[in-house]
């Protein structure tokens, strides 16, 4: 499936705030979501139509994706698509597929559909029934009487033509006016455009609450993490456990504090991303983490599930010692770890026991702590 896509983003986006493409998306630009969704069905060729100056900002919010260049666009969207247009390198019968960088939950399904659809059509669009009825309404909100909404749809992006189709409708273009669309324009010229069946999820961004709706829709998968740490006791007088300092007659030894428990639970949350272990993010080797308080490393851990758009939904950890008694920590315990993840205190569970007097723990040797993390993180597409 050869094709090519042009995505503007070059307006301001006022009605969200302002540069609503760029804001974030479940831990991504919103325009991204469009970039990666057209890079990953196929398109060969991918110009992105920025506001100017704006080249470094849209560098930044695609840093780490290949094949998409930047073209700036003008201030009326036809303007901006006639650059893209201008901007293309491919063979006239190629399918265009024209894109609002604000709807960002673009489906392959949809891709599919709109390119398949030029097969008979001149030109495609997603669009959608209306379900609620319409009425007219005059300035006070009063209703002044209702539409027949049969016939009557929800028109979204991306809009396909083939290149030559588009360009030709927008050089006969003639009126004062900007078409509303690349389909009107089309339509004007004499072609015909296909309606395929749109997507609920590729709802445009347009008011500040949109993107909360937006955030719900994104599929998300919970992933589990598991961690382990040992800590050897030696000669002290209190021990860091779950980021509480516990009265003791030895401490646990180790470079950092010797918090074995957040030292798991870090573990755990490096566990659910595929991220390595605590050792790699903080080498014991740097001097740097000599002392250094375990706070920073569960928080470094968080930091990476929240960067990727995933949230923490619970985490458990389970204290194994014979000695100091854990129980009247226990609470202590579970609201700071709450805190430093920003969980709700039944979220977080702190749990200890011993092991009967049997091996390293049993001899009081030393002590081990296990944990386990279970996050939600968004699907990188909405499926077809
Ligand atoms: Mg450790």
């Amino acid at each position: 499936m050869t094709f090519s896509a042009i995505v503007v983003a070059a307006g301001s986006g006022s009605r969200a705030g302002g540069d609503k493409q760029y804001r974030m998306l479940a831990g991504k630009p919103v325009v991204r979501w469009s970039v990666e969704a057209l890079r990953g069905a196929g398109a060969g060729e991918l110009v992105v139509v920025v506001a100017p100056g704006a080249e470094g900002r849209m560098a930044d919010a695609l840093d780490g994706l290949q094949g998409w260049r930047t073209v700036t666009g003008g201030v009326e969207r036809a303007d901006s698509v006639r650059a893209g247009l201008s901007a293309l390198t491919c063979t006239d019968d190629t399918p265009v597929l024209i894109h609002d960088a604000a709807r960002p939950l673009l489906s392959r399904g949809v891709i599919e559909r709109l390119i398949a659809a030029l097969e008979e059509a001149d030109g495609a669009l997603p669009a959608l029934p209306i379900a609620d009825s319409l009425r007219q309404a005059d300035a006070e909100g009063v209703m002044a009487g209702a539409v027949d909404r049969a016939g009557l749809w929800r028109a979204q992006t991306p809009q396909a033509f083939r290149r030559a189709v588009i360009e030709r409708a927008y050089a006969a273009w003639t009126s004062p006016d900007a078409p509303t669309d690349e389909a009107s324009a089309v339509q004007a010229a004499g072609g015909t455009v296909r309606l395929i069946d749109g997507d609920p999820r590729l709802l445009k961004l347009t008011y500040p609450e949109d993107f909360a709706m937006a955030e719900a829709l994104i599929p998300r998968q919970t992933r589990i993490g598991s961690g382990y740490d040992v800590h050897r006791w030696g000669p002290g007088g209190s021990v860091w456990l779950c980021g509480i300092e516990v009265p003791h007659d030895r401490t646990l030894i180790g470079h950092s504090d010797a918090d074995a428990g957040l030292h798991a639970l870090t573990d755990a949350i490096l566990g659910t991303l595929a991220e390595g272990d605590i050792g790699d993010h903080f080498p014991p080797s740097d001097p740097k983490w000599k002392g250094a308080s375990s706070d920073q490393f569960l928080l470094h851990a968080a930091g990476m599930v929240t960067a990727r758009g995933g949230r923490i939904v619970n985490v458990d950890v389970t204290l194994i010692c014979e000695q100091p008694k854990v129980k009247p920590h226990r609470l202590a315990m579970r609201q700071r770890i709450a805190d430093l993840l920003q969980l709700p205190l039944d979220a977080v569970s702190v749990k200890a026991t011993t092991s009967e007097g049997l091996g390293f723990t049993g001899r009081g040797e030393g002590l081990a702590a296990q944990a386990v993390c279970a996050i939600e993180l968004p699907a990188p597409q909405p499926a077809a």
